[in-house]
């Protein structure tokens, strides 16, 4: 057993019944490759590695690394921070076979992994992962809600988030301060909304909800990008919070004037 380490959030699942849950959850064929965030002191990864011949670990902890090399033969484990993982190159490059993620995620980076899922958007299928309960509900908020934010957004837009279920405290070594949940995100094959400039669409929506209880009138105005279309006025006195995530797609395309006019 490894003694955990805080800085790394680690929180060591325990409950054999939910370690199958979470296992069982996934989606994956026999032959698809499986890739798992965080393996730790293996709670998921023995199944995993049993299940799926193509599995892959990534962990940041050598100590983890050293043990699971040790206890299971054959293990591909890379010694990586998930945030530098090339998930193309992963996925085999131009030969891409759509990964599976799954991982019991380390909290304290939760949203860059999601960000970083999102970009590699195209050679995920799907990722069943388990957050803090309240970042669970904010990927699937809706609209006029509290928890309705840029992190809403930016999931929707390029996959089908599913709350799948919440997981007791109770079920991990140490115990961890907050609740937890575990989220399914379903990945199209090809992106249900197709934006021409990703980063340009990311800056509207993060400039919008940084100022989210504002009129768009005032939290765009520190948008000032050369050739910006003039915000309509039937949309300057909406609020981030009221917009779809498709609306945000056709706000930033207007801006920029790839839309004549927003009705
Ligand atoms: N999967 C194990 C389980 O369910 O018992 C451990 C989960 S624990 C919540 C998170 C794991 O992520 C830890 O093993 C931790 O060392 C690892 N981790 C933390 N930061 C990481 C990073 N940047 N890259 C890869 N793994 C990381």
């Amino acid at each position: 057993m490894l003694k955990p380490i805080k800085r790394l959030g680690q929180n060591f699942l325990q409950d054999p019944n939910t370690i199958r849950r979470i296992v069982d959850s996934l989606g994956a064929n026999p032959t698809d490759t499986v890739v798992e965030i965080g393996p730790g002191t293996g709670a998921l990864t023995r199944l995993l590695h049993e299940r799926w011949p193509r599995f892959t670990a990534i962990e940041v902890d050598e100590r983890s690394v050293d043990l699971l090399r040790e206890e299971i033969p054959g293990l591909d484990i890379r010694h990586l921070d998930v945030l530098k993982v090339d998930w193309h190159q992963l996925a085999g490059g131009l030969e891409a076979r759509r990964l599976h993620v799954i991982g019991n995620l380390p909290y304290y980076i939760t949203s860059q992994i999601l960000f970083s899922l999102l970009d590699a958007a195209p050679v995920v299928a799907e990722a069943v992962i388990m957050m803090q309960y309240e970042v669970a509900e904010r990927l699937v908020a809706t609209p006029r809600t509290k928890s309705y934010g840029i992190l809403s957004v930016a999931v929707q837009l390029a996959c089908q988030p599913e709350l799948m279920f919440p997981v007791s405290r109770n079920v991990f070594y140490p115990k961890p301060d907050v609740r937890s949940a575990m989220v399914r995100l379903r990945f199209p094959e090809a992106p249900a909304v197709h934006s021409p400039d990703p980063a340009f669409l990311r800056l509207v929506i993060r400039t919008a909800f940084n100022q989210r209880r504002k009129t768009l009138r005032n939290s765009l105005s520190r948008l000032t990008l050369p050739d910006m279309q003039p915000l309509p006025e039937s949309w300057a006195g909406r609020r981030a919070e009221e917009l779809s995530p498709h609306d945000f797609v056709r706000l930033a395309d207007y801006l920029a004037g790839r839309l004549s006019h927003l009705d």
